[in-house]
């Protein structure tokens, strides 16, 4: 098509859009004011087209989901495949599809030891709200129907249904809907930079993890049932607890007897250099959430993975009453098995582990001499950098200013980064190589100058 008959469809969309659309987490009105949506049309491999012809790296990797890149037409066989065969029947009544049983097979094989069924969903927040489910369900069968709270930090990122953002920690979610729910409650994040003044890293975890033991303690440990947390935080701001964090949490889980739960809806299938970051953290949650990239985005699907203790139990209390229309969708099933072969033939964890992850970490902390960066973080191919007025205090530029002009500069030169408060965080696929790491580094170096040369 020539330019100007590009141009012309994208008004259309653009106008379709306007009128008939709603976008999740957007303001409708600015977003239409600003010049509408940007329509994605095509990608291939690390790299999106618009509507318009313009080619963006994408550093996000979708929304944190596109694993193995885009086009890969092994996946889009599969799903052809399995939709020709069966393209669907239930898990409800006695019956079940191949997919979803050997795809549980080779699920219970790559995570965490004990983690050996899994309960399947369409999204992270159903799998989320599966863990409320089951975990009260659990508590009941254990004779013990008062431990039903559940801990979770600020900043944190389980979803959206209204269980899910209970669980969450954002505050902008929870205001809008009269959330959370009871029984849901929220403590420190172990975020450092915003919370650890005048402490080193190591003490301010230890810090972060006892205000989960005050809570217990505040509520009482008969009355906890879970908590939950992302190894990293993803959504909030990919906040990397210090490493003291995740031990103390699990000893404290352990004494108080409140089972813990690991959100890998990021972190899994390499992400961070391993099949999922419970293992690279020394992690031993009882029960694990999963999606995104567990088919790369082609298709919707989630799963809880659940530990035995509670699996156990689960089977001799009788009917489950939980369950959606799509757990254990066959084409959905068929696409993550064939993603998870990808992943493995291809070596992406291999490869993140050993040299795209460290090297997109280099890269990250080399952009520490820029007046704007107040610290960068990250582990294997999850990266974020904090944008600051003045690195001593850490104080910031009102309304994020710095970092939604860094990101405005970054997508206009060819480079999808996401904002966060005042920082920039970054989620690529694992396919990404070093050159496009650099192309990344540098699209993003000039977008931090692009912003300090704004705000002077
Ligand atoms: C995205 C996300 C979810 C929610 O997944 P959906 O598929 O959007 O429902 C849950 N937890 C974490 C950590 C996430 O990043």
């Amino acid at each position: 098509m020539t330019t100007q008959a590009l141009r012309n469809t994208t008004t259309v969309w653009k106008e379709q859009d306007r009128r008939h659309h709603i976008h999740p987490f957007t303001d409708s009105k600015a977003l239409h004011a600003e010049g509408g949506t940007r329509i994605i049309t095509k990608a291939q491999g690390c790299y999106l087209t618009d509507s318009e012809d313009h080619q963006i790296l994408d550093g996000m990797a979708g929304l944190w989901c596109v694993n193995v890149g885009y086009g890969r037409q092994e996946l889009a066989e599969a799903a052809y495949k399995q939709m020709q065969e069966l393209p669907y029947y239930n898990t409800f009544f006695k019956t079940a599809t191949p997919p979803p049983i050997e795809l549980a097979e080779k699920l219970a094989e790559l995570a965490p030891e004990g983690l050996n069924r899994v309960f399947y969903g369409s999204s992270g927040s159903e799998s989320n709200d599966t863990v409320v489910r089951l975990v009260r369900h659990f508590w009941n069968l254990m004779g013990k129907p008062d431990k039903k709270v559940f801990i979770s930090r600020e900043h944190a990122y389980h979803g959206s249904t209204c269980a899910s953002a209970s669980l969450g920690g954002m505050t902008a979610m929870h205001k809008q809907a009269d959330l959370p729910l009871p029984g849901f409650e929220h403590v420190m994040p172990p975020y450092w930079y915003d919370f650890g003044a005048g402490m080193d890293p190591a003490s301010f975890g230890k810090k972060a993890a006892k205000a989960v033991e005050d809570k217990i303690l505040e509520l009482g440990a008969d009355k906890v049932a879970a908590f939950i947390g992302e190894p990293i935080m993803g959504a909030g701001g990919v906040i990397v607890p210090p490493e003291t964090y995740w031990p103390e949490i699990q000893r404290i889980c352990k004494q108080y007897d409140v089972l813990l739960i690991a959100d890998e809806v990021i972190s899994g299938f390499g992400r961070v250099g391993t099949w999922f970051a419970s293992q690279k953290l020394g992690i031993k949650p009882d029960m694990m959430t999963m999606a995104k990239g567990i088919t790369s985005g082609y298709l919707p699907l989630s799963g809880l993975m659940v530990g035995d203790r509670i699996a156990d139990a689960l089977s001799e209390g009788g009917d489950f009453n939980h369950g959606y229309t799509y757990s254990g969708h066959p084409v959905a099933c068929a696409v993550a098995l064939k993603n998870i072969e990808i992943i493995e033939r291809e070596g992406l964890i291999e490869r993140v582990r050993d040299e795209t992850g460290p090297y997109l970490q280099e890269g990250l902390a080399s952009l520490v001499d820029h007046p704007l960066v107040g610290e960068v973080r990250g582990m294997g191919l999850l990266g974020a950098v904090e944008l600051v007025k003045d690195k001593d205090t850490h104080e910031r530029y009102p309304n994020n200013q710095a970092s939604i002009a860094c990101r405005d500069h970054c997508i206009k030169n060819g480079l999808m980064l996401r904002q966060v408060r005042d920082g920039m965080i970054m989620s690529p696929p694992l396919i990404l190589t070093k050159s496009e790491i650099d192309k990344l580094i540098s699209i993003l170096r000039s977008g931090l100058d692009a912003a300090k040369a704004k705000l002077g």
